[in-house]
């Protein structure tokens, strides 16, 4: 798996909603990719700020995008010298 595929199924990953193939393939990347690590921990921070806010439906589909969309900047923007 590499970094795009991984941040593409991130929300998925983090919400279990991915097949056991997939979950294991995005565990192996992370733990080989400091960047994608560095990029779930912080989502993950976001999330249960989000949560702790009060907002416990959890994200709505367009903080979702506008989420994602954050992280694929960030990540766009690092260079991509440790990742495959
Ligand atoms: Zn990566």
């Amino acid at each position: 798996m590499d970094c795009q595929t991984l941040i593409r199924y991130l929300s998925d990953y983090i919400d279990n909603n991915l097949s056991d193939d997939l979950a294991a393939e995005a565990r192996e990347h992370l733990a080989t990719c400091r960047n994608c690590h560095v990029v779930l921990d912080s989502t993950q921070q976001t999330i249960l700020l989000y949560r702790q806010r009060g907002q416990q439906q959890g994200l709505s589909p367009r903080r979702h995008a506008t989420l994602y969309d954050q992280l694929a900047q960030a990540l766009a923007a690092r260079p991509p010298d440790e990742c495959e």
